[in-house]
């Protein structure tokens, strides 16, 4: 479930610092839980919003990574509402002044609850999926293949450091290392005490002491990253692999998402296949079918000799045992299945026309067939 912090703030997305601050206001007043209007969760819900449009770092985060970086907790997960309302309202008992809201709410919520909170959870990339085409006997046997994915990933300038080559990482000023800094603030609701993920070096505890150029120290970049991948014997049309870790990485420290390759099998003409067994057909002539005969069938062995016994019928099927496709992570193999088509000729020489007459003669069997000038003429054996 994803939040839509342009839409909870009724502001477009190409909207001013300005715009935004504006439009909190409206709903920060209309919306503030000691009014009688007023509705504590629309009002968290606009907070929480404002807190991450309404700055401009976050906010760029938010539009580069999307709603995902916010579920994973790269937000202001723990901001403690619960406790702010407890501490503001009871503790401390402040005098409210709501005529003066604008700018202090915009002091309290632009900057003060940012940077995560103090019960961060450790943000994930985002999942990718990608496809890749294989042939059938790759996806029979198996392959490597070699992928090529834009994704955001570590900063290679800086190793996912966020530190400009050459700098170090320096303990943290603003939270003496702790990752977690105590605010004390005044609000419209009083005096309130927050913890909250440090904002200089977010919960990380230290900070670089140079930025990185290339990630500005988001410690993530978006590249052409190239990677070899196994594909397993078995895989079918449609079927999927993931790899851990090799989506996307989440900035500043956080972990990867996973990536999902779905296979896609090109047409082969050969054969198809139809769960773990081949299938394909092969075409005999009439006296084959009758007298039987031994043809060549192509599998994904290789040639393999196949017996037809004398008077086979047209469509029936044989099977070549353990020539189908190997089941996905196992060792046992399907089989290859064969359907007989015998084929009817079209053209006969004068010769072949005398034997099969001849032939229909000895069997009684009643057949018309095309006469000089056009005529048809039927002529019955008995
Ligand atoms: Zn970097
Ligand atoms: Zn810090």
């Amino acid at each position: 479930m994803s939040k839509d912090y342009y839409k909870i703030l009724g502001v477009e997305k190409t909207a001013t610092a300005e715009d935004i601050k504006k439009a909190f206001r409206k709903l920060a007043h209309q919306h503030h839980p000691d009014k009688e209007s007023g509705n504590e969760t629309k009002f968290k819900e606009i907070n929480e919003a404002y807190q991450v449009i309404g700055n401009v770092d976050k906010r760029k985060q938010y539009d580069q990574f999307g709603a995902d970086f916010e579920q994973q907790g790269g937000f202001g997960g723990g901001v403690g509402w619960d406790d702010f309302m407890r501490y503001a309202r009871g503790q401390n008992g402040g005098s409210f002044d709501l005529g003066d809201l604008g700018d202090i709410f915009g002091d309290i919520f632009g900057g003060a609850f940012g940077g995560g909170g103090a019960r961060r959870r450790q943000a994930v990339g985002n999942d990718i999926e990608m496809r890749v085409d294989l042939d059938f006997k790759e996806a029979v046997f198996g392959a490597e293949k070699t992928i090529e994915t834009y994704r955001v990933t570590a900063c290679q300038r800086c190793h996912g450091q966020g530190a400009e080559p050459g700098t170090t990482l320096k303990k943290c000023a603003t939270c003496a290392g702790h990752g977690i800094v105590e605010q004390v603030q005044r609000t419209i609701l009083g005096y309130m005490r927050q913890r909250a993920a440090c904002p200089d070096c977010r919960g990380q505890g230290n900070r670089p002491e140079k930025t990185c150029q290339e990630c500005t120290g988001t410690g993530v970049t978006k590249q052409l990253t190239k990677l070899r991948v196994k594909i397993p014997a078995g895989i079918d049309d449609g079927q999927a692999i993931r790899l851990d870790g090799e989506g996307e990485q989440a900035p500043y420290g956080g972990g990867a998402g996973d990536l999902y390759i779905r296979v896609t099998l090109r047409r082969q003409d050969d054969f198809q296949r139809s769960g773990n067994d081949i299938v394909s057909t092969t075409t005999i002539s009439f006296a084959q079918a009758a007298l039987g005969t031994k043809v060549d069938i192509l599998t994904i062995d290789g040639v393999v000799e196949m017996k037809i016994p004398a008077g086979t019928q047209s469509s029936k099927v044989f099977r070549l045992k353990g020539k189908g496709v190997p089941q996905l992570g196992g060792s046992q193999r399907g089989d290859h299945l064969v359907t007989v088509v015998v084929h009817t000729p079209s053209k006969l020489s004068k010769a072949e026309k005398k034997l099969f007459k001849d032939l229909a003669h000895l069997h009684g069997d009643s057949i018309e067939t095309g006469g000089l000038f056009g005529f048809r003429l039927s002529t019955a054996y008995y």
